[in-house]
């Protein structure tokens, strides 16, 4: 397999006509995309039953399924696992799902964020058999599952699953590599030892690694001023062996454009890259206040409906920046136009949806303390 065929079109951060509408797809400019990306010899889409209020798929059967052949694409789509109540669900949502892209099979199909809790559900759902026979009866070409939790879990899960499973989907970047709550490193050479192909999704961890502070974004510049942070990212994760495929959802077609070039132009990651990125793994971790990546499946579970991402993000922000006033102001201004962060009730709901392990009600709890005590926010991050 080529390196250039690593690259996968993640269909989860589409661009968007109104940003606090996540189901109003930019459709315009994400066929636009979808054609240069096609051009370009790539072909991979990845999406789930949950993305964008499932609007995701259905932008895919517009852009994709009526535009191109069928032979000219691979899709994969995921089981949404948090929503099975019985084994009669895994029909109702596969056939929803084909209904939705307008297809008669799927190239790869997961059974959708693994964890603790969800893996009771799948396995309550006979969802494992349930895809195995997807495999057997053509529905789906490769199967796997897409996972959020510690390698002591996937251990658990490929010792009785493995057999059957062509793919396992992990989040993996050079800040979770080493990580002690995402454990990317033990989490892929599980994977490895059970001869399981790897398909990369957060290889940028939602943005945060490349929206680091400016000190950081400089040490990149004068380490290799010919490359974006994305780049290295992209690298870090298509250059493991097992990895065959590395999503990248992209908003922007000049991000396209710049992972198009990464992967057209691929160079495997160097002794030299590898300290580098280590070194600045380490540095972007102390400046992370949380370690959200945006993925939004918080928000829709919240009974209070809190912009808990938003909150996040800002608190993130704020911390490379406690001089400037500003983030204060948009704090101001975000409890003023949607729910303030100090209605969270503490009912503990958005746990089990959270996939970096966030404890949000305590977060949430940190975010209005540091707002509100005037902005001096981080002795306690040091
Ligand atoms: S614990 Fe707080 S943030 Fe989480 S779902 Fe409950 S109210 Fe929302
Ligand atoms: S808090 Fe967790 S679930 Fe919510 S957006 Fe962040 S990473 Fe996703």
């Amino acid at each position: 397999m080529s390196y250039k065929s690593k690259f996968g079109f993640g269909c989860m951060r589409l661009p968007l006509t109104d940003e606090n509408n996540p189901t109003s797809v930019d459709q315009e400019l994400f066929e636009k995309m979808v054609d240069t990306y096609m051009e370009h010899g790539f072909n991979y889409f990845d999406t789930s039953y949950a993305y964008h209020g499932g609007v995701s798929e259905t932008a895919i059967r517009k852009a994709l399924v009526e535009r191109y052949p069928r032979e000219s694409f691979q899709i994969c789509d995921k089981m949404p696992t948090w929503a099975l109540t019985c084994e009669e669900d895994n029909d109702k949502f596969v056939n929803e799902m084909l209904e939705r892209l307008g297809i008669e099979y799927f190239d790869v199909f997961f059974i959708h964020n693994i964890n603790t809790p969800w893996f009771k559900l799948a396995e309550n759902a006979n969802s494992f058999e349930y895809v195995k026979k997807m495999k057997e009866n053509g529905t789906a070409k490769k199967i796997g599952f897409s996972f959020h939790d510690t390698s002591e879990l996937l251990e658990k899960v490929l010792d009785k699953y493995a057999d059957i499973l062509d793919v396992v989907q992990l989040q993996l970047n050079y800040l979770d590599w080493e990580d002690p709550v995402i454990e990317s490193r033990k989490c892929y050479e599980l994977c490895v030892k059970h001869g399981l192909d790897v398909y990369v999704m957060e290889p940028l961890k939602g943005g945060v690694i490349v929206n680091a502070p400016d000190e950081i974004k400089n040490d990149f510049k004068n380490f290799d001023p010919d490359r974006s942070i994305a780049n290295f990212a992209f690298r870090f994760a298509a250059s493991l062996d097992n990895v065959k495929i590395v999503l990248s959802g992209m908003t922007k077609m000049e991000d396209m454009l710049d992972n198009i070039n990464t992967f057209e132009n691929f160079e495997v990651l160097n002794d030299k890259e590898y300290a580098f990125l280590e070194k600045m793994a380490e540095k972007l971790d102390e400046s992370v206040a949380v370690q959200c990546s945006e993925c939004g499946y918080c928000v829709d579970e919240c009974p209070e409906m809190i912009p808990i991402p938003e909150y996040f993000s800002l608190f993130n922000i704020s911390k490379n920046r406690p001089d400037e006033n500003i983030y204060k102001l948009y704090f101001d201004k975000l409890a003023d136009e949607k729910v303030p962060a100090d209605n969270c009730t503490y009912c503990g709901t958005c746990l089990d949806y959270c996939t970096q392990k966030i404890d949000i009600p305590e977060e949430l709890e940190k975010v209005c303390e540091n707002f509100e005590n005037g902005f001096s926010p981080y002795e306690e991050f040091g």
